[in-house]
């Protein structure tokens, strides 16, 4: 059993994605050609916003998004302490300081209050600038934008939306990459929609931000290639990977039916012994992952027993990031943010495609029901 099976889903797609490189190994337009403009324009229409700029993958969107912002030493950037590390690491990057925020334990999304109150207490501090919030919409479940939205109008902060694993979620009729100022994703292979290597977009409805980002994403180009009018970075999507892309948009609504299907399975299944992952009314998940949480004591065996029998799990994140050595200079200790430490060590993630068949599914659950009592007993 995969994880996350690209095999089921290439041989799928074989015959479209081999028409689609085709066109670009004849036309050899590799970099920025006619793929990247259409995918652009698929993208904004899919995901509601006037702009969608292709970028090399998701770290580099988020990079590019605060640079657009202008931000830069002497700011605070605000973001969850449960993420992937990449969320939290182009704040330093660009010179900024990032100031974390503890996570709502039923979504594990930044919890909007506490935001709201780390905001204040580094105004009141002085020494750092409150410029903008990267909200993460983990696992695939957009965070609570409504609040977020307001804390972030109200403080006069840029607001991004990390939806590097959400493409296809979304609140009510919103979708994921249309919240905030700035929203990015990543092509990753493993996300939601992914590609055959690196890739990832920034989506904005801001006409300035948007050239912006088309700017930096080409050495800070002004009207031609040689004209620099900015100090920007190489991070362009491929062309090939655009290709590929474009592809696997038009089975993606059909996979996203399949994934909210299986997590539908699962829960009904595993909703007695467990914790299984929580969908706030008018939310709809992406289901980049399916997060279960099970007691810290028993995890490790837990991940055990599974392997065993063949079936693989994952556990995002085991250190929250105000753990992580690479900040340990912030300053900040274990008992900080202990909403996410928790989390850390009790989620687990099962394994999550839209090519999971019934078999699989009833695999896992009864294996996982098995793992449980054996080392409980
Ligand atoms: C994957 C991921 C990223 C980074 O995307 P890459 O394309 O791998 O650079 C950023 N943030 C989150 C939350 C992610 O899951």
């Amino acid at each position: 059993m995969e994880f996350v099976d690209l095999k089921a889903q290439y041989e799928r797609i074989a015959q479209d994605l081999n028409i689609r490189i085709d066109a670009v190994l004849r036309h050899c337009d590799f970099i920025l050609g006619p793929e990247v403009h259409e995918l652009e324009a698929s993208l904004a229409i899919n995901t509601g916003v006037r702009h969608a700029v292709g970028v090399a993958n998701g770290t580099d969107a988020l990079q590019l998004a605060l640079m657009a912002c202008d931000i830069g030493p002497g700011d605070a950037v605000f973001t969850t302490a449960f993420s992937f590390f990449a969320t939290a690491e182009v704040i330093p990057l660009v010179g900024a300081t990032p100031v974390f925020v503890d996570i709502d334990p039923e979504t594990y999304n930044v919890d909007p209050a506490l935001l709201d109150h780390q905001i204040g207490r580094v105004m009141d501090e002085g020494r750092l600038k409150p410029k903008a919030v990267i909200a993460v919409d983990l696992f695939g479940l957009p965070a609570d934008y409504d609040r977020i939205e307001r804390v972030c109008a109200e403080r006069g902060v840029f607001l991004i939306e990390d939806a590097a694993q959400s493409f296809g979620a979304r609140i009510g009729q919103r979708k994921a990459g249309s919240f905030g100022d700035l929203a990015t994703t990543s092509f990753f292979p493993a996300k939601p929609l992914g590609c055959y290597g690196d890739g990832g977009a920034v989506f904005t409805n801001n006409d300035e931000l948007a050239s912006r980002i088309r700017s930096l994403r080409l050495h800070g180009k002004g009207e031609d290639k040689y004209d620099n009018v900015r100090v920007g970075v190489n991070s362009r999507l491929d062309t090939l990977q655009a290709a590929i892309l474009l592809a696997k948009l038009n089975v993606f609504p059909d996979e996203l039916e399949r994934r909210e299907n299986i997590a539908a399975a699962y829960s009904e299944a595993l909703r007695q012994t467990c914790v299984v992952p929580i969908v706030p009314d008018g939310y709809c998940s992406s289901w980049a992952q399916y997060t279960i949480r099970i007691d810290s004591k028993i995890r490790d065996k837990v991940i055990g027993v599974m392997g065993s029998r063949g079936i693989p799990t994952n556990v995002y994140y085991r250190r929250p990031l105000h753990l992580q050595s690479a900040f340990a200079a912030l300053g900040n200790h274990v008992g900080d943010f202990p909403i996410a430490e928790r989390a850390a060590s009790s989620v687990l993630s099962l394994p999550m495609h839209p090519y999971l068949s019934e078999e699989d599914l009833a695999e896992v659950t009864t294996a996982l029901h098995e793992a449980k009592e054996c080392t409980i007993a």
